[in-house]
């Protein structure tokens, strides 16, 4: 997969290096699996994963 994911709040990124959420490059190609969340606070993997933002997000971070 060409996106990386952040390692502080999981999006994923598919252009540059820099988490356009959190403002920092600790991004990581190193994820599997992705959610695509419309609306964090109907949502329960969005809960579970403590997302608030609407987006596409790593499930899983394996590094
Ligand atoms: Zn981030």
């Amino acid at each position: 997969m060409a996106e990386k994911a952040c390692k502080n709040c999981r999006l994923l990124v598919s252009e540059g290096d820099i988490c356009p959420l959190c403002k920092e490059s600790n991004l990581t190609k190193s994820w599997k699996g992705y959610v695509i969340v419309m609306n964090p606070e109907k949502s329960e993997i969005a809960q579970k994963l403590e997302i608030k933002v609407p987006g596409k997000y790593a499930i899983r971070i394996t590094k």
